[in-house]
């Protein structure tokens, strides 16, 4: 979305590309135990998946420049379009996303999502827009969004900015810091090694800050490559302010014609380098669609941690993102 399929990537994004870089084994990745397939696989309908990824926008209410590059997605897509879309599926509790609505809505835009809620009761919790460039100045607009009970973060996409070490700038990390005051986590979507530098740096900086990798920092899947991705997500992951975001990989990849094995190499190294406690499932919905059915993904995602324990397969797809987004209902912190 937005950032995150800028018009270049667009321009990609049915030409496709070989896997078979990637297929050969790296010396940045370690291929845990558990990604063959295993005999003992729970099915996909009864697990409970929490969905740390969602995008809802109007398009009658709001305007979204980014989506005059995205024909397909440019028409409302509603929480009743959500519940289509992932019909069978066992989805539990949602993470609504920033759509990128223009600057001076971002206000508006979480207003508009909270009302969805009473449709919607699922969406359990807001990561909202805030330009954290503007350093102490932010602050008003964070005190605001802290007074929604919903808001667990903020976003500012940086992958579209020209200059790689935009996240580095004095003001973007004095707003970023301000965070650590009101308890709101910081969400980076980024493209490319030299913003992935960046973001490292920017996660050092702000020690008393939670950051969320989104999209596990947006690989060059479709092309193939491994490093430096690899590299970068270990050091990232060596922070223990980081966590990551599975989402988001089949909008990398050839459009329409990927598949498990050329997405394995890049969830596993997702997962060598965050281990199970700190990865989320994210559905990356409706921007997904682009590549691939959103049940397509989540089968997917599935199939390729289908080795791994009961136990880590619910930290993946449920309980980190619960503990993390602080989206228990409250009677169950009541009764362990
Ligand atoms: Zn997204």
């Amino acid at each position: 979305m937005a950032g995150e399929t800028s018009p270049a990537v667009l321009g990609l994004g049915g030409m496709g590309g070989t896997h078979a870089a990637a297929a050969k084994a790296s010396p940045y990745v370690r291929r845990f135990p558990g990604s063959a397939p295993g005999p003992a696989r729970a099915a996909l309908a009864d697990i409970a998946v929490i969905d740390t990824h969602v995008h809802l926008w109007d398009t009658d209410r709001f305007r979204y420049p980014w989506l005059a590059h995205a024909p397909g997605l440019n028409r409302p897509f509603l929480p009743a379009d959500y519940r289509r879309a992932t019909a069978g599926l066992n989805i539990e509790a949602m993470v609504f996303l920033q759509g990128e609505a223009e600057p001076s809505r971002s206000h508006d835009e979480v207003a508009w999502v909270t009302a969805q809620t009473v449709c919607e009761p699922r969406i359990r919790g807001i990561v909202a827009r805030a330009a954290v460039e503007r350093g102490e100045a932010v602050r008003d607009d964070l005190i605001r969004l802290r007074r929604n009970p919903l808001v667990r973060g903020v976003r500012r996409i940086v992958q579209d900015e020209m200059d790689p070490a935009f996240c580095l700038r004095p003001g973007f990390v004095r707003g970023v810091q301000l965070l650590a005051e009101f308890d709101l986590h910081f969400e980076i979507c980024l493209k490319g090694d030299a913003q992935f530098r960046a973001a490292i740096a920017l996660v050092r900086q702000c020690p008393g800050v939670r950051f969320v990798l989104d999209h596990i920092g947006k690989p060059f899947i479709r092309e193939g490559l491994l490093s430096p991705w690899a590299g970068n997500m270990c050091e990232l992951a060596a922070l223990p302010n980081a966590w990551c975001k599975l989402s988001g990989l089949v909008n990398e990849a050839a459009w329409k014609r990927w598949t498990v094995a050329g997405l394995r190499p890049y969830i596993d190294g997702a997962v060598a380098a965050f281990g199970f406690d700190r990865l989320f499932y994210g559905g990356d919905w409706p921007v997904c669609t682009q590549a691939s059915a959103y049940r397509s993904w989540v089968e997917a995602l599935h199939e390729a941690v289908g080795g791994c324990t009961a136990l880590e397969r619910r930290k993946l797809f449920h309980d980190n993102a619960e503990a993390f987004y602080r989206l228990a209902p409250p009677w169950r912190s009541l009764h362990p």
